[in-house]
């Protein structure tokens, strides 16, 4: 290939004479004609494409040979643009990260009872805000409320499209234009530019900030009570801990001093867990259930971080409250569709038996598998690649830490085995891009000059295709 980054000088004469030589749109097009299955438009689309970087490239001195401006010598690049063209945007890949709920990567896989309502709801006309007893206009809120009040102990439900939403909802309700107390050790950036102080701000609420960075105390709440005080505002610190000498107000606490001068008390749980995991190594996440009992007026959490579901924002509490909440016009606009109600109301009736949840539920299942049988799993992939790879790269299965995700307890990682890869014929760097790139794409991490692949959150049944993947990467299939 006779393309070139040298600041080699092409004269404005040459560069007209390379630019003469690219063919035109029509001729290339004819020349390509129809391809079978393809779009017109998309043909004729990557056809503009290749010929317009051609054109740039020699402006940009790049080209140097007509010989590369041929129909013959675009063709590879035109079908390149065509094939990036017809291949999905939205694809699934494997999750080697160890990181169970990861944003990135989609959080929580719902189970196959919640893909089947989701398919039968949206293939179906159904009563998503039609009353059949009563023949008139129903509530969606309705479709999930009675499950997630049974469920937790709470008075009244109300869902919409996310946590941030839910937060921006209750606060607008309960706080516009006048002031939320909170504190300063919860003034979190959850990321995806989501922080309690802008989020407060959008509300029209007014953030009053109480205590230091590492310790509050109750007394700085009610030092900072006044007339215009509307709520106390509790936050879970999600992806970040403050350790050493430290001091958090209690739930419980917040809630009785917002009894005794009128003040609502909320709490942002961030990933709402509604199964105590500390039996399983998990301490530190305090369940819905145990939220709600504390008195708090009105909870929120979301609905695909630990809970495993799909991407929603649950409102919880008193019934006077979550009302109001209920009322506000904004909800229309943060509304959940019917997809997320069919696959939360699956996903909740899964958790009136706690070993269903448990099994069932994939990032609960995640979460909750112990170290031997993702060792197992681990062994079982080994297996398939330790021959092929041999002569590539060292093999060797490692001990790895997880982690929850999705802000939940961030300094608390779950025993695991990793296979680790040190490849001897190429760089680590090259190993993540080729696997990144493969079909389907593999996301691991780079840790301790090895790629590591965590099989906490390598399901089952893709242990054939990663081992398919990673022999195809070394070209040793
Ligand atoms: C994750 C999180 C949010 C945002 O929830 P989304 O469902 O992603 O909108 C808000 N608050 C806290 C504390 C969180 O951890």
């Amino acid at each position: 290939m006779a393309e070139s980054n040298t600041k080699e000088k092409v004269s404005p004469e040459r560069q007209k004479q390379l630019l003469r030589a690219i063919p035109k749109v029509d001729e290339f097009l004819a020349w390509v004609g129809s391809v079978p299955e393809v779009p017109k438009i998309l043909i004729k689309n990557a056809v503009r494409e290749t010929l317009a970087e051609q054109r740039q490239a020699i402006l940009a001195g790049g080209v140097l040979n007509a010989d590369n401006l041929t129909k013959e010598a675009l063709l590879p690049k035109f079908r390149k643009r065509l094939d990036r063209k017809l291949a999905p945007n939205f694809q699934s890949l494997i999750n080697a990260t160890g990181v169970v709920v990861h944003t990135n990567l989609g959080r929580s896989l719902l189970p196959q009872a919640a893909m089947d309502w989701i398919v039968q709801v949206g293939s179906r006309y159904s009563n998503l805000e039609f009353d059949l007893k009563t023949g008139r206009r129903g509530s969606r809120y309705s479709l999930v409320e009675d499950l997630l009040c049974e469920l937790t102990g709470a008075e009244a439900a109300l869902v919409v499209n996310n946590n941030a939403a839910a937060v921006l909802l209750v606060l607008e309700t309960l706080a516009a234009g006048r002031e939320v107390i909170v504190s300063r050790g919860q003034l979190v950036e959850i990321g995806g530019s989501f922080r309690i102080p802008d989020v407060m701000a959008k509300s029209g609420a007014k953030l009053v900030e109480v205590g230091a960075t590492n310790r509050t105390h109750l007394r700085d709440y009610e030092a900072a009570i006044n007339e215009q005080t509307a709520m106390l505002l509790k936050v879970h610190a999600s992806n970040f801990r403050i350790i050493g000498f430290t001091k958090e107000v209690s739930t419980e606490d917040m809630v009785k001093l917002g009894s005794r001068y009128g003040l609502s008390v909320m709490e942002d749980l961030g990933s709402g867990c509604f199964v105590d995991l500390s039996k399983y190594g998990l301490t530190g996440e305090p369940t819905v259930g145990e939220v709600i009992k504390a008195g708090i007026d009105v909870v929120t959490f979301s609905g695909d971080k630990m809970l495993g579901g799909p991407q929603a924002g649950i409102i919880l509490g008193k019934k006077e409250i979550v009302d109001r909440v209920k009322k506000n016009p904004m909800n229309r606009a943060l509304r959940i569709d019917k997809f997320t109600l069919a696959g939360l109301e699956a996903i909740l009736r899964l958790y009136f038996d706690e070993e269903t949840a448990l099994s069932s539920i994939p990032t609960l299942a995640m979460l909750t598998a112990p170290y031997e049988t993702v060792e197992k799993r681990a062994k079982k992939l080994l297996r398939r690649i330790k021959k092929g790879l041999a002569s590539h790269c060292d093999v060797r299965l490692v001990p790895a830490e997880s982690r929850v995700g999705g802000g939940a307890l961030p300094e608390q990682s779950l025993a695991s085995c990793a296979v680790a890869l040190a490849p001897s014929d190429r760089s680590l760097n090259s190993l993540e891009k080729a696997l990144r790139t493969a079909n389907p794409p593999v996301i691991g991490r780079l840790e301790d000059d090895r790629m590591l692949l965590d099989i906490r959150t390598v399901a089952d049944d893709e242990v054939p295709l990663l081992a398919q993947v990673l022999l195809g990467v070394f070209e040793a299939a």
